[in-house]
């Protein structure tokens, strides 16, 4: 039957937005991107009354469900389709369905995945012929993750990228980067977004974005994670299989995808290459491959018109959902494997940082579709190293890339048998991060005296990033692990190793992992001396030392009375012997005071504890 339709619809139809059969039955599921030829983008509210469209539209096939809250109080919106009516994780999963989670506006102004979202989703359930894809597959979408950061908006936010007219802003309302925030969980979007993840359990999450300014002619790029070797080594090979086919498949479409992120080796010199990014767990990707599955980063190419970058998102999603229907036996039997591998990780050893090596001698290049461009060593107006490319004269660059990878050697651990033991006192710093990401952790009974790895760190080993991060101020250090009997407080968490999370604990809970809480700065007060010795009281001490008087013995003990002796000795043989000692009144005053015991034990200690038992 022939379905008539108002003045908009047919003038949409006209257009070719939309077919007739849509036009007829979803012109309320229009999204401002299609009315204005992809001049703009809608509002959160358009976003909501689409999600709530769909859902009145085919109340059998779509759930519009909201997931969380933001800091400014907007809800997170997810848009669950299901040809089967598989409306939660527990029915998809008695189904057999595979689950595929997308989130767009994460970096709110690249927002091409929520209006290529939105009119897919509606197409695909308008089309008799394209609607039996979703019964083999549960797609969660969410159309907007930076709500805040969406309405927040304004038409020179994006300066590299061509449309829409007005884009939103990347960070959230407390300008927290949503994408570098999955480990430490500081944004409530953030959280509801792990909460989100752990009841679907997607196998794939896909996270679409735009590029950040290089000029070539690929209208989109792909980064799949977990890259070789990292991560559990099944999922990365069936990672690996989902990118290239899902390459060939856009490909097949007309689209021209890259198969990574297009990082130059050289940023003011194309010639030189591109290096592959293996991104730690803080990014969309990384962190669901280390949870034992699939993670996409979708990078649209910014310098595409708005349409071409909406139709780039578009076919990406729709091939995803493809595939995964079509492997959907092989990658959910391979990610349970996959935890049950990981859930006998203890004792092993893992990276917890990836490195790509730049070579002088690259050994493989690739052709990338590129412009002309010309580099200069002075620039005009301005001076200085810089590339400006000729859009009208497109080329091939025939270049290196650089995809080595490596785990940074520093950054390898061997992980307890056990598992990590977080006192008591530090329990309401991490416990809540262990609860946002589903790690299974413990108290334990009462007092115990246990043995324990402790790690301290030497004082001038640790340093801290000038700058500001995500506001934290971000630690590095050289710590070494030694064995100590500790009395542990009762109240204190055990966190076992033998879990399918067992790789995010470790990125969670090894002390010098890019991404542990340590490195984010929650414990930096490790490291603060609140305490001073007056320097007349070193002075004191140090000439008791010097000249044995046994009020040492009364305050120290006899044991080190008797070794001052050979402390003198020792401190006249330096003053003879070694350059530069007589004079450095510092590492004279050290030479006494290094053989007191320290005032502060617990100054430079790292506070979490590794034990081979289980608790
Ligand atoms: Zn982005």
């Amino acid at each position: 039957m022939r379905r008539r339709l108002t003045p908009l619809a047919s003038l949409l139809c006209g257009l070719g937005v939309l077919s007739t059969a849509v036009a007829a039955g979803a012109e309320a599921l229009v999204t401002t991107a299609e009315r204005t030829g992809h001049r703009e983008t809608g509002s959160y509210d358009e976003a909501v009354r689409l999600c709530r469209g769909l859902a009145s539209h085919h109340p059998r096939r779509v759930s519009c469900e909201a997931f969380g809250t933001s800091a400014e109080r907007r809800r997170l919106w997810s848009v669950v389709v299901s040809g089967r009516g598989a409306f939660t994780p527990e029915r998809a999963r008695a189904s057999g369905l595979p689950v595929v989670l997308v989130a767009a506006g994460t970096h709110a102004g690249e927002i091409d995945g929520k209006d290529a979202g939105m009119a897919l989703i509606r197409d695909l359930l308008e089309s008799p012929t394209e609607r039996p894809l979703l019964e083999k597959v549960v797609l969660v979408f969410v159309p907007v993750f930076n709500v805040d950061g969406h309405e927040n908006r304004g038409p020179y936010r994006r300066p590299n990228q061509r449309g829409p007219s007005e884009q939103g802003a990347r960070t959230t309302a407390r300008r927290l980067n949503l994408n570098r925030d999955y480990v430490l969980a500081d944004a409530p979007e953030m959280r509801a977004m792990l909460a989100l993840l752990r009841r679907w359990d997607p196998v794939v999450y896909a996270d679409l974005h735009t590029t950040d300014g290089l000029k070539f002619r690929h209208d989109v790029a792909l980064s799949f994670a977990p890259a070789e070797q990292q991560g559990d080594g099944e999922v990365a090979r069936l990672a690996s299989a989902l990118r290239d086919q899902l390459v060939a498949g856009l490909e097949a479409r007309g689209h021209s995808p890259l198969p990574f992120y297009p990082r130059l080796a050289d940023r003011d010199d194309p010639s030189r290459g591109f290096v592959l990014d293996v991104d730690s767990p803080r990014h969309s990707e990384s962190y669901w491959a280390a949870r034992n599955r699939i993670g996409l980063l979708v990078e649209t190419h910014a310098w595409l018109p708005y349409d071409a970058r909406v139709r780039a998102s578009r076919a990406t999603v729709e091939q995803l959902l493809r595939l995964v229907a079509a492997n959907a036996a092989t990658l959910r039997s391979a990610v349970r494997a996959a935890d049950d591998r990981t859930s006998m990780l203890a004792g092993a050893s893992m990276a917890l940082e990836y490195d790509t090596r730049v070579a002088p001698m690259p050994r493989r290049f690739i052709d990338v579709r590129g412009y002309a461009y010309e580099r200069y060593e002075e620039a005009p107006v301005v001076g200085g190293r810089s590339v400006a490319y000729f859009e009208d004269r497109p080329e091939v660059w025939h270049v290196p890339l650089h995809d080595e990878v490596f785990p940074v050697p520093g950054s390898i651990v061997t992980l307890p048998k056990g598992g990590y033991v977080v006192p008591v006192a530090w329990r309401d710093v991490v416990e809540p991060r262990l609860k946002a990401h589903g790690v299974a952790h413990r108290e334990i009974s009462g007092e115990r005296t246990l043995t324990v790895d402790v790690m301290r760190f030497a004082a001038d080993s640790v340093s801290y990033d000038e700058v500001s991060f995500q506001g934290r101020h971000r630690r590095q250090g050289d710590g070494v692990w030694r064995e100590e009997r500790v009395k542990v407080p009762a109240g204190s968490l055990f966190v076992p190793m033998a879990q399918s999370a067992a790789r995010l604990v470790a990125h969670l809970l090894e002390p010098t992992g890019p991404d542990s809480l340590l490195s984010w700065g929650l414990f930096n007060t490790i490291d603060e001396v609140s305490d001073h010795t007056a320097g007349h009281r070193e002075l004191e001490l140090i000439r008791w030392m010097h000249r044995g008087d046994p009020q040492i013995g009364a305050l120290y003990g006899e044991e080190l009375f008797r070794q001052l002796p050979a402390i003198r000795a020792h401190f006249e043989r330096r003053l003879a012997t070694e350059v530069g000692f007589a004079t450095d009144a510092a590492a004279k005053r050290l030479h006494w005071l290094g053989h007191l015991p320290p005032q502060d034990p617990e100054l430079g200690r790292y506070p979490i504890l590794r034990t081979n038992e289980t608790l």
